[in-house]
């Protein structure tokens, strides 16, 4: 076949061969992966994995993002959204009527998650976060709530005098039903010290997904490349989480986040290029046999990459949004929100198949809900 020995003369025919005999890849595969000069190899071979588990499927939901605060007590070197102090310039806190009003504001529209994450704020009550969860169910009783990092977590434990299971117990009995992925940045220890050093570190991170399956909830996991990490920590980070995975079978995603260099610290650093956004899901796609999905977070990637990027190894979009902050500061160019025709037309125009799912991928609309032409 002329895709494979193509791959053959690319240095990824022994890759290809696990693959095929069900043999996981190893860091030294995943190392030379990212050194693989020719990306349209490296993407064909992620695909071929990408279309045996979903063939041409590709996942969105129906969602809007809220961050009911800016202010947060931590410096990572690669955040334009956070303000240090209340009362900052361009600091913001929404009152909980605030926040509960982002979501009236849709009613009749048929969303199926609301996605909550913060700055860590230094004082606000816990009563805040629980009302907050207590407000948006009683407004929607069905809605599924995903919110609240890892890194948040650790801080509420931390502020509130709660072990970190206490703080998740009572964050489910107000109503939160999984986590979402942000917060892991990049998992080894040289790059955290050097771009995060004053948030949960990464044994705290995981044990909190870990805790937060045990305890019967869904989580994501995100890396953020493109600054300063290496291939060897790009792999490293995939198989810590490949390896809770393992242990829980608790992760639904896992979402790679470009880093965007405008309006923080590390603004002289150049944007990860569309190629290797490309390249970076690819081999996630061949290094994850055991997490379902690999997302392409179009708001981080951009609309055409993410596109592209359902060849080569991505299945899922993310959602609608709605009003982004924290790219959107630190200069995505994206829009803040999709409609759902919008993502579908998207998907149709990459060649896929749109399927609307809920957060825990329980399927709502299949391919068959389309009625006008991908052609459009
Ligand atoms: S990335 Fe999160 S924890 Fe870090 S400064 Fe920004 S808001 Fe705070």
């Amino acid at each position: 076949m002329v895709v494979l020995s193509r791959a053959e003369r690319a240095g990824l025919g022994e890759i290809a061969a696990k693959l095929d005999a069900g043999v996981r890849l190893s860091f030294e595969d995943g190392v030379r992966l990212f050194e693989c000069p020719d990306t349209l190899a490296l993407g064909w071979l992620a695909n071929r994995e990408r279309e045996r588990r979903h063939g041409a499927r590709t996942y969105y939901n129906f969602n809007i993002r809220l961050e009911a605060t800016n202010v947060c007590v931590a410096s990572c070197l690669f955040c334009s959204f956070a303000r240090l102090r209340p009362g900052d310039a361009g600091s913001y806190t929404m009152s909980l009527e605030q926040a509960w009003d982002k979501l009236r504001q849709r009613a009749g529209q048929p969303l199926t998650e609301v996605h909550v994450v913060n700055g860590l704020h230094p004082d606000l009550p816990f009563d805040y976060y629980t009302e907050l969860l207590r407000g948006f169910k009683r407004i929607r009783p069905e809605i599924h709530l995903k919110c609240f990092t890892a890194v948040e977590i650790a801080f509420f434990a931390d502020l509130y005098g709660k072990t970190d299971e206490q703080v998740l117990r009572e964050l489910m009995d107000a109503g939160l039903d999984s986590l979402p992925g942000g917060g892991a940045e990049i998992f080894a220890e040289r790059v955290r010290r050097k771009i995060c050093h004053d948030k949960c570190g990464t044994d705290r991170y995981l044990e909190i997904h870990r805790t937060a399956h045990r305890m019967g909830m869904r989580s994501n996991i995100t890396m953020l490349y493109g600054h300063i990490e290496t291939a060897e920590e790009r792999i490293d980070h995939m198989l810590r989480t490949r390896a809770l995975q393992d242990e829980t079978g608790g992760l639904q995603a896992f979402i790679p986040l470009a880093f965007h260099p405008d309006n923080n610290q590390m603004r002289k650093l150049p944007a990860p290029s569309a190629v290797d956004t490309l390249r970076v899901h690819a081999v996630a796609r061949l290094m994850f046999d055991n997490v379902p999905h690999i997302k392409a977070f179009w708001i981080a990637t951009g609309v055409e990459t993410a596109q592209l990027a359902l060849w080569f190894g991505a299945d899922d979009l993310d959602g609608t949004v709605q009003e982004e902050r924290i790219y959107h500061m630190a200069g995505s160019r994206t829009p803040e929100a999709m409609s759902t025709r919008e993502i579908r037309r998207l998907i149709r125009t990459a060649g896929r198949e749109p399927v609307e799912r809920d957060t825990l991928y329980n399927v709502i609309q299949g391919p068959e809900a389309d009625t006008y032409s991908a052609a459009l």
